[in-house]
């Protein structure tokens, strides 16, 4: 069925580019907002706009009943659900599918295995996918069901990590160094598991050390053809998030590509997968890979594809959820160029990443030639306490990496961002680092390299950096007009240059 008129169930950057991609499609677009979202840049772009609800996603973004509704008195047919909020709820995907609209993404019955990384794990079984070594089941919390997973821990081989079945976001997920630690660490994990997901199972991987994160992007068509679009890299994170990812990986062979994409059909298969979705795999520091987990929706990340591969993975989201057959075959797709992105976020690296959200009092996206902006924000607008603390995604595309991160840095610099801390240093620090640039870092790269220090020494070296051309220009200025240095110099402090050029 043709989709003539869509809503995004989302806000900001990712709101507005679905509804770009739609409106090149000739769809109309609806968007919806909660009070704190009022002045927001997706209502203002959308065709139609409704109020869902107050600021508190669990008053507006997440009622999916108020969403429908919206759906059934606009005409609307389809639903896009974005990233994050109700994107990975299967009721809402079938609450969607019983009202007699399209939801953009998997079928609920998919979104519903992949949701839970026991079932996902027991689901793969069949498929001949590498796993982590781990308990294939939750752990029962009472004395003899940890007695058994003590067992088993050793068996495997300390540091293993308790992760939560429902987890997301990082959260869930302790690390045990030693048998002695494994009760406390586990009583951890089940209450940070039942606080954030309201679902207590829990099991066991083996830690794998110097592990690199790299995710597969899949597409499937609803009548049994999947095809993968290659590796994204996203080793660089803080708590178990990411902050900044590329593709293709500095590190994969031709061959282990071709296993990992391979596995990752075999994944998608196992639950009958349509949509867009990403099979996430770590691996080890001698290139072995294990499946993690599926995400059953649009990632943050998915520019980076798009750029190396040129598919738009909107565009195609809507063509499968419209019932077409997928048009683009395995081999007609391959890797042209890199692609790096990171994450801005209203965050202070100096004080833990702690979110730091205010008003934009500069903002001014960089520009040019391989650089692309998805953001949500102009300068003056502030960033809602309520929602993610990410401002932009930064994406730089080159014919090489090198060529990739060298524009990236170029970005970063034009890049003015005041009135919030951001990661935009922390970011320029691990594009200059040697261990990035060789690729040869893993997703202990933030504990191992970053010190808030390190964002203090760049920015004396900026701030010499301009004092010297500052020096230059005055002594070039006394030359020519004496009477005019005044004016100019002290205009603008080292301070307010800071300011501006750190963000
Ligand atoms: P979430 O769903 O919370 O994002 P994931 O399973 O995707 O959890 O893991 C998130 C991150 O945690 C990975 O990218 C990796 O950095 C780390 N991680 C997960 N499993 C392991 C493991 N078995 N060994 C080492 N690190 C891991």
């Amino acid at each position: 069925m043709k989709i003539n008129k869509l809503l995004v169930a989302n806000r900001g950057e990712i709101a507005l580019r679905v509804m770009r991609t739609a409106r090149e499609m000739g769809i109309k677009t609806v968007a919806i907002f909660s009070e704190a979202d009022r002045n927001a840049l997706h209502v203002r772009y959308a065709d139609e706009a409704v109020c869902v609800g107050p600021a508190p996603s669990s008053e507006s973004y997440l009622r999916g009943d108020v969403i429908i509704d919206v759906c059934q008195k606009l005409g609307v047919d389809a639903i896009h659900p974005g990233y994050g909020f109700l994107s990975e709820n299967a009721n809402f995907a079938r609450q969607v599918r019983e009202a007699g609209l399209i939801f953009i993404g998997p079928s609920p019955e998919s979104i519903e295995v992949m949701g839970s990384k026991l079932a996902a794990k027991a689901a793969v079984a069949d498929y001949d996918i590498p796993m982590v070594p781990g308990t294939p089941s939750a752990i029962d919390g009472s004395a003899s069901g940890r007695a058994e997973a003590k067992v088993i821990s050793a068996k495997i081989g300390y540091p293993i990590l308790i992760k939560a079945s429902a987890g997301g976001g990082g959260k869930g997920m302790r690390v045990v160094e030693q048998e002695a630690d494994f009760d406390e660490q586990m009583d951890r994990a089940v209450s940070e598991a039942i606080s954030s997901f309201s679902d207590g199972s829990v099991f066991i991987e083996k830690y794998v050390t110097s592990p690199r994160h790299v995710e597969i992007q899949v597409l499937g068509d609803q009548h049994g053809n999947i095809i993968h679009l290659f590796e994204r890299e996203c080793s660089v994170q803080r708590r178990h998030q990411k902050v900044v990812e590329e593709a293709p990986s500095a590190i994969l062979t031709p061959e282990i590509r071709e296993a990992m994409g391979q596995a990752a059909v075999g994944v998608a298969r196992a639950c009958n997968y349509y949509g867009a979705g990403t099979v996430e795999f770590i691996v080890d520091a001698n290139l072995n890979f294990y499946f993690l987990e599926m995400n059953t929706r649009l990632q943050v990340e998915h520019p980076v594809t798009e750029l190396i591969t040129g598919v738009d993975l909107v565009e195609q989201m809507i063509y499968i959820a419209e019932g077409k057959a997928l048009t683009i075959r395995q081999e007609d797709l391959q890797i042209k160029g890199h692609a790096v992105e990171i994450r801005v976020y209203a965050e202070d690296p100096a004080n833990n990443f702690l979110p730091d959200v205010g008003t934009l009092e500069t903002y001014v996206r960089p520009q040019g030639n391989g650089v692309r902006v998805d953001d949500g924000f102009e300068q003056g607008m502030a960033i809602p306490i309520y929602y993610d603390p990410m401002i932009a995604k930064l994406i730089t595309y080159g014919d090489d990496r090198a060529a990739a991160i060298q524009k990236m840095i170029r970005a970063i610099d034009e890049y003015q961002i005041s009135g919030v801390q951001t990661t935009l240093g922390f970011c320029r620090f691990v594009m200059n680092h040697h261990a990035f640039r060789s690729g040869q870092f893993d997703t202990g790269f933030v504990s191992q390299y970053f010190t808030p220090e390190v964002l203090a020494t760049q920015s004396n070296a900026e701030e010499n950096e301009l004092a010297a051309v500052f020096a230059a220009y005055l002594l070039n200025n006394q030359a020519a007009k004496p009477s005019q240095t005044q004016a100019v110099g002290p205009a603008r402090s080292k301070s307010q240059w800071r300011t501006k050029r750190l963000g």
